[in-house]
């Protein structure tokens, strides 16, 4: 990868995006060498235009960016990175420099959180309540609630509609990570069938 360096002062802004749920996080500029520490490390560091010096996201936070993959732009002055943060990217305490009054992606988020409890199991979580209840119970409530949507759709008001739907959508993630799918393999299905 040959990144263009020279077109502003030596930097290239770099726009760092969570590798999971697409929600860009921050922008920040690189050097040469903020860019080959970053590619050495998988760590972001940044070249500081304030602090005059390379600045390691997290430094002082500990809430690091760590790299999951690096592209250039079409005309290579332009670095995107797609990173997992540990914790809120911005200094203000939000998790992106760039937060929105509501989380467009929070459906990827949720999936995460169902992982998560898969992974750590936790005291009174109703995901691992429903897990243990066995994969059967976890089809059977998602042809529940898919019932469910059909007759809010057809005879209930819109709030009730929202809600089945929500029961739906949140039983079918439970139900793909039962089975070791991922919202990624049926995004991946859905657009293959669109080509
Ligand atoms: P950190 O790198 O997270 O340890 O933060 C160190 C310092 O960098 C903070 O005190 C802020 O001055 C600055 N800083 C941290 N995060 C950001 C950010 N997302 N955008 C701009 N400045 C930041
Ligand atoms: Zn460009
Ligand atoms: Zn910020
Ligand atoms: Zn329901």
């Amino acid at each position: 990868m040959t990144i263009d360096f020279n077109k502003t002062d030596g930097l290239v802004p770099v726009i760092i995006q969570d590798d999971k749920t697409l929600e860009v996080l921050m922008l920040g500029y690189m050097n040469q060498e903020a860019y080959d520490k970053t590619v050495q490390e998988n760590i972001v560091t940044f070249y500081s235009r304030s602090k005059n010096r390379l600045w390691t996201k997290g430094e002082t936070s500990n809430n690091f960016l760590h790299v999951k993959s690096v592209h250039i732009d079409c005309d290579n002055d332009t670095i995107l990175i797609k990173a997992s943060a540990d914790g809120p990217t911005c200094h203000t305490g939000s998790r992106s420099c760039f937060q929105t009054e509501y989380n467009q992606n929070f459906i990827m988020q949720l999936e995460r959180v169902i992982a998560d409890r898969y992974e750590n199991p936790q005291e009174g979580s109703y995901i691992n309540k429903l897990r243990g209840k066995g994969l059967n119970k976890i089809a059977q409530k998602v042809g529940e609630e898919g019932v469910e949507t059909v007759i809010a759709a057809l005879a209930e008001t819109e709030t009730d509609l929202i809600n089945e739907a929500s029961d739906l959508v949140f039983h079918l993630l439970v139900l793909l990570r039962e089975k070791g799918l991922s919202l990624e393999t049926i995004a991946k299905n859905l657009e293959g069938r669109h080509k």
